[in-house]
């Protein structure tokens, strides 16, 4: 016992396979050595965790790290629910140079991405309203650059295949019977006779012929805790008690019940233990992020022209924070062709190419 606790002291990496120390963690050891690089290290991530870049649905980002410049950056998330988060950035080592992690609004740790084939990997997933943060951190000692990439996606398979969200053309809340009730669900059209698809794994818990839903089937989703209420059916193919995988046919589209006088669609529902819940965000098709271009870099620049402002997202009609003209910016990647950047005072946001002049950072060759 006293040889293992002192072992404890002197090796702690003895004892990973009990304590499981988060990659922070494991780095913050091997930092302890050099007093000063670990208080950089620590304040470059409260910087992150300070930063005030909201990503869109799908954002991507090419980042790179130098020595006199180590990358640290937050990303804010809002999350709707019904999606999973991804944040990935390309590696091409088993051991890469760099820390991404989620965070909850309380700056609670929520997972450590992971290395997978070439890439390493968070994915959250998230069947709540949230706002996540995901941080990434590159090593100290580390000169690299990588692909990033922030995305979300929903939790369910699109119920009618070969469909997508142009399809659906009734959302929820929208005014039913003359604004006495409320529409409880999406309604996506299609051809009658179209197939309907189990958007998750479950079983099918009801199979009904009645009232405003016509041919309806109830399928209980374990995944999102949830059953999904499929509607106006043409004819149900599945039974009460049958199991069935995300993507099996479980129906076709009609017009049955209160849609008889409508063109055939599918009403697709989500109810919760508290009640029905909006399904848009569970099966809102978002596009994953292409690789973003490769700008020229340098670790400083300049805000110069004009227009040389600051945006809240990579794009002229996002929000507007505030001139950048003739301020020195630190660069921290681009987004295609608008550079992620953070003024002295900590504001992170971006500008775009034209209005940004890099700067070499060593000007002692005059
Ligand atoms: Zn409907």
């Amino acid at each position: 016992m006293v040889i293992a606790v002192l072992t404890y002291f002197l090796k702690p990496e003895y004892f990973d396979f009990i304590v499981k120390p988060s990659a922070r963690q494991v780095y913050e050891r091997e930092l302890k050595k050099t007093p000063q690089d670990l208080e950089q290290w620590k304040s470059l991530k409260q910087l992150a965790l300070k930063d005030s870049i909201t990503t869109s649905e799908s954002y991507s980002e090419f980042v790179q790290t130098r020595i006199e410049s180590p990358f640290a950056a937050g990303y804010w998330v809002n999350v709707a629910q019904g999606e999973s988060v991804f944040a990935t950035i390309a590696i091409d080592t088993i051991k890469p140079s760099w820390i991404l992690e989620a965070y909850d609004i309380q700056g609670k740790l929520i997972q450590t991405a992971r290395v997978t084939d070439s890439s390493l990997a968070l994915q959250i997933i998230n069947d709540k309203h949230q706002r996540l943060q995901i941080v990434l951190q590159s090593f100290l000692e580390k000169r690299d650059s990588t692909q990033l990439k922030i995305y979300k996606q929903p939790l369910l398979d699109f119920p009618l295949p070969g469909k997508s969200n142009n399809a659906i053309k009734s959302f929820w809340g929208v005014a039913r019977d003359g604004g006495r009730r409320s529409h409880e669900g999406n309604d996506i059209f299609a051809d009658r006779g179209h197939p309907v698809v189990a958007a998750a794994d479950g079983r099918i818990s009801a199979v009904r012929d009645r009232g405003l839903g016509g041919k309806q089937i109830w399928l209980q989703d374990a995944l999102t805790s949830s059953s999904h209420y499929y509607a106006h059916l043409d004819s149900q193919l599945v039974t009460t008690g049958q199991r069935v995988s995300r993507g099996d046919t479980i129906g076709l589209v009609g017009n049955t019940g209160n849609a008889r006088t409508t063109a055939s669609h599918l009403h697709f529902g989500i109810y919760k233990s508290g009640g029905a819940v909006d399904p848009k965000p569970y099966i809102w098709q978002i596009p994953i992020p292409e690789n973003s271009t490769e700008m020229p870099f340098k670790s400083r620049g300049v805000g110069f022209g004009l227009s040389a402002f600051m945006h809240q997202q990579p794009s002229a009609s996002s929000v507007s924070l505030r001139t950048i003209y003739e301020d020195t910016l630190q660069i921290i990647g681009n987004s295609n062709d608008w550079y992620h950047v953070r003024t002295a005072d900590s504001l992170a946001g971006f500008a775009h190419k034209s209005v940004v002049r890099l700067i070499e950072i060593n000007s002692s060759t005059h």
